[in-house]
């Protein structure tokens, strides 16, 4: 970038190189420390471990090993956010295309465990009976035998609850004190006008088969997005700002993971089976949020079209039309009354409850708030196991290691004010009914206490770098790959030790997730970076580098040897599938520190 010369000025002269040994010279020099910080984030080593002190239970032996942060954001350790990347993207990959349920129906019940629940059921009635003839010694008996029943029916290996405990004398407390609130029947969600069916259980989509026999399963790519708040420029600035809706621009972003909640189970039962997603939360160009998803089989695209159109979530919160005060004069707490004033009159400012019981007596209320998605609905198939697959999978995990802010930077003057107009906004915008900036539209959020900070709520989607994306942003069906992060995690590290030839006998491979397959040897503690047997990061660090370079190159041989001569195919897919990836998927939770490895020499 050249400026214009003005006339008269020259322009400035070459520059010349330092004087020797002067300080520009010196300044010149990159710093060691940050090369070798570099170098650390260049071969995936974590560059701010946590030191453990790990303590052999049969020697007494301790040793401090360096466990990698485990950040998802790039800003505080790249390494780590990669690996997590990774680990996310391995997830999708898995669930979207797979034709078997991944989560097969429970085992059968055991006769023991019947006879229990059959128990269980006596004690039921029994206790109904003491009940209605006021034997009021033997329900306490019966409670107590219950308690015992369902200690027995957990311990016999049956996952969750037979049924809710029973009260115990006093009723359970309401959320506000006095009278129980009654059930609203106004305030509830309209359902949306759609077909409904039963949901299946199935979670994998159709098979289809092609004439000549060959059979294929195609998934498929979803974009969602919000409505419009007026016309944009391609830098995502308003042409006009004063005209932009920033209002319903911020309400709609703090809502819009309820908004996806209910499409998806719009979806499911429009469809009648049990639709798997995997996907991401982000923000666009115009700093609205939008959301990508692979969706596990195929859905006709009028029928997403349809779905999404029909989809809305309704607010039933108090009014925000008027903001009573303003920062410079708040409500203030007043001990006496325990409830928060306005600061001349010394009235007590509306209650949540009774802000509630207005809005159900008010035969016309309306939803302060009703999200939608906008028009644009962009759906289309993707073939398994194809490079649309494949850059698919990287599309959704595009941004997953940025903060949202950080997305889109701000670059021109416009955009950090169309920005700064939006965070104004979300700033008054109550992020949950107990926000403290309910009390800016005079209304007590509920269960107010004395410590709120009127219109400073610490709510995330109020912070000016979530652009008003305040939960989570990868969003992931139940269903989808019957495994947790931590499931895949373990997978590919398993799939690594496979490949080395490294047994998990002994003490070499104790997982920093505290794997419990292993019989326990070691007692773990965080070490204090200023403990003696500690040392200095940059001593940590150039250790574990060192560590790791060794075993990338042992690891590429390995992969040569099974490329030449292994027939294992499932090896040989695995290492095409890491290929051009860091190498250290199975790693990372033990670069020691403390002596020198050789468990892999
Ligand atoms: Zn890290
Ligand atoms: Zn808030």
């Amino acid at each position: 970038m050249t400026a214009p010369t003005l006339p008269g000025l020259e322009p400035a002269p070459t520059p010349v190189a330092p004087r020797p040994g002067s300080r520009a010279a010196r300044m010149a020099l990159p710093r060691s420390i940050d090369v070798l910080k570099d170098i650390a984030i260049e071969y995936g080593v974590c560059v701010r471990p946590l030191a453990m002190r790990r303590t052999d239970l049969d020697t007494g032996l301790t040793e401090v090993i360096d466990l990698p942060c485990g950040a998802t954001r790039e800003d505080k350790c790249p390494p780590c956010a990669k690996k997590n990347r990774r680990l996310r993207q391995a997830q999708i990959r898995e669930g979207w295309h797979r034709d078997d349920e991944p989560l097969p129906g429970p085992e059968p019940a055991t006769e023991a465990q019947k006879s229990l629940i059959l128990f269980r059921a006596h004690l039921e009635f029994s206790r109904d009976e003491a009940v209605r003839a006021a034997q009021w010694d033997q329900v306490a008996d019966l409670d107590e035998a219950i308690r015992e029943v369902e200690e027995a029916i957990a311990a016999e290996g049956l996952r969750g609850r037979v049924g809710p405990p029973h009260a115990s004398g006093d009723e359970d407390q309401d959320d506000e004190p006095g009278q129980r609130r009654k059930r609203s029947t106004k305030r509830r969600q309209d359902a949306p006008e759609l077909p409904r069916r039963k949901v299946e259980r199935r979670t994998v989509g159709k098979t289809y088969t092609a004439p000549d026999g060959s059979t294929y399963q195609p998934s498929m790519w979803l974009t969602l997005t919000l409505d419009s708040y007026g016309p944009v420029r391609p830098d995502g600035t308003p042409v006009n700002p004063a005209r932009y809706d920033y209002r319903r621009a911020a309400w709609d972003a703090v809502h819009f993971p309820r908004l996806l909640d209910r499409f998806w189970q719009n979806l499911r039962r429009c469809e009648g089976w049990n639709v798997q997603y995997a996907g991401c939360v982000e923000p666009q160009r115009r700093l609205a949020p939008h959301a990508h998803f692979a969706i596990r089989g195929t859905i006709p695209r009028d029928v997403l079209r349809t779905v999404s159109a029909a989809t809305y979530h309704q607010v039933w919160w108090p009014s925000v039309d008027v903001q009573r005060y303003t920062l410079d004069r708040l409500p203030i707490w007043d001990e006496q009354a325990a409830a928060w004033v306005d600061p001349d009159t010394r009235e007590p400012l509306t209650t949540w409850t009774e802000a509630l019981d207005a809005i159900d007596d008010d035969p016309d209320a309306e939803p302060v708030h009703v999200v939608r998605f906008g028009a644009q609905v962009d759906a289309r198939g993707v073939m398994p196991g194809t490079e649309d697959a494949e850059r698919t999978i990287r599309y959704v995990t595009k941004y997953i290691t940025k903060h949202t802010g950080d997305c889109h930077k701000a670059t021109t003057d416009r955009q950090r004010k169309h920005l700064d107009r939006l965070w104004q906004q979300l700033q008054v915008t109550p992020c949950t009914d107990r926000c403290a900036n309910w009390l800016l539209y005079g209304v007590q959020p509920k269960k107010a206490h004395a410590k709120l900070k009127p219109g400073r709520c610490k709510g995330k989607v109020h912070q000016r770098d979530t652009l008003g994306i305040g939960g989570r942003r990868i969003l992931i069906s139940r269903d989808w790959s019957g495994k947790t992060l931590a499931d895949h995690k373990h997978d590919a590290r398993a799939w690594v030790r496979a490949l080395l030839g490294v047994t998990t006998d002994g003490t070499q491979l104790v997982d920093d997730q505290g794997d419990t397959t292993e019989r326990v040897r070691h007692a773990w503690e965080l070490a204090r970076p200023d403990d003696p047997d500690v040392g200095p990061m940059t001593h940590r660090l150039m250790r574990s580098i060192s560590e790791r370079a060794r075993w990338r190159s042992e690891l590429l041989a390995a992969k040569d040897r099974a490329a030449q001569g292994s027939s294992d195919l499932s090896a040989t897919q695995h290492i095409e599938r890491h290929d051009g990836e860091e190498d250290d998927s199975g790693r990372g939770s033990d670069h020691r520190a403390g002596s020198s490895p050789d468990q892999h020499e």
